[in-house]
């Protein structure tokens, strides 16, 4: 049998770079893998893991290059055969000072957060084995900016029935209407970054409901979480949660037990599901 393989995307700092820590003090049974979409970065990274002690080994990922995805999953396939434990942790959001304009930040922050994660996932998952576990890192946000959105957006977002690819013509309508400067008036939060993280969280929803009608049987659990508000280049010092706190949820929801049929296609923080 092939050896059991986890990858985390965005690893090289933050709670990625946390998680993959966490993962090799839980003695994950197999290789992790850090990706990175900066060489030196993700090299320095993995030297400081194996410096602790930890097996750690570096490939390239950049999220929003689509090629870069590919050559991760030929990777993958040809050294592993497959893929255990996937976590889309990659991410970006604009300070609350920044000047770009709000379309801009909204086009940007979208085409990482939501069209990356999503392309990643289409990529690697074909190679997701029984008993695969994918994380997807969103926010509580999600569900604040969920909260503030028009009763038909929020119906919309709520609907079990919404397709990959409604989800995908809705996170394209956002980015529009905050181009043109109405995305108020549409119904739209007023948060770039809290509107992709709510693509991410249903995203996650959509894929756990298409994993269990394409893979029932398989065992595969996939879910949406959040670290907690973390100390971290993105979120600032005056966070409340370490890196390692914050790695927390997403490790758990990485390694839950072979046998466990839930939480599957949940929005999960401090180890709980949250109603959304
Ligand atoms: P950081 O800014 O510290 O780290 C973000 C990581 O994502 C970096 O490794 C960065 O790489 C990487 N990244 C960004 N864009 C890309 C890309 N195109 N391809 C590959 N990697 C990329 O942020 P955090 O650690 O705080 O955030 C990690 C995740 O947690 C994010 O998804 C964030 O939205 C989420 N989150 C964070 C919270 C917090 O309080 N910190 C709260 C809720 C959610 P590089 O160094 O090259 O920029």
């Amino acid at each position: 049998m092939s050896k059991k393989v986890a990858v985390v995307t965005g690893g090289n700092k933050g709670i990625g770079y946390a998680i993959v820590r966490e993962l090799c003090k839980a003695n994950f049974p197999g290789d992790v893998i850090l990706t990175a979409r900066n060489e030196k970065l993700g090299n320095e990274a993995v030297e400081k893991l194996k410096s602790e002690g930890f097996q750690v080994a570096y490939h390239p990922l950049d999220i929003c290059d689509q090629g870069s995805a590919i050559e991760l999953s030929n990777f993958l396939r040809k050294t592993y055969g497959g893929l255990d434990v996937l976590i889309n942790n990659a991410g970006i959001a604009f300070k609350n000072d920044a000047t770009e304009p709000f379309g801009e930040q909204a086009e940007v922050t979208m085409r990482t957060n939501f069209w990356g994660t999503l392309w990643v996932c289409r990529a690697l998952f074909p190679l997701l084995r029984p008993n695969a576990r994918v994380v997807n890192v969103s926010s509580f946000v999600s569900k604040k900016a969920l909260d503030v959105c028009s009763p038909q957006l929020q119906a919309k977002f709520r609907d079990i029935e919404l397709s990959e690819e409604d989800l995908c013509l809705l996170m394209g309508e956002f980015v529009i209407a905050a181009k043109q400067g109405n995305h108020l008036a549409q119904g739209w939060p007023k948060t770039a970054y809290g509107t992709t993280k709510i693509g991410v969280t249903v995203l996650s929803r959509i894929q756990a409901h298409m994993l269990t009608k394409t893979r029932a049987g398989d065992g595969i659990l996939l879910n949406a979480c959040c670290p907690g508000w973390v100390g971290t280049d993105m979120a600032g010092s005056d966070a409340p949660k370490t890196t390692e706190e914050g790695a927390q949820t997403p490790t758990y929801l990485a390694l839950l037990p072979e046998g466990a049929k839930e939480p599957h296609g949940q929005l999960v923080w401090d180890k709980t599901v949250q109603e959304w």
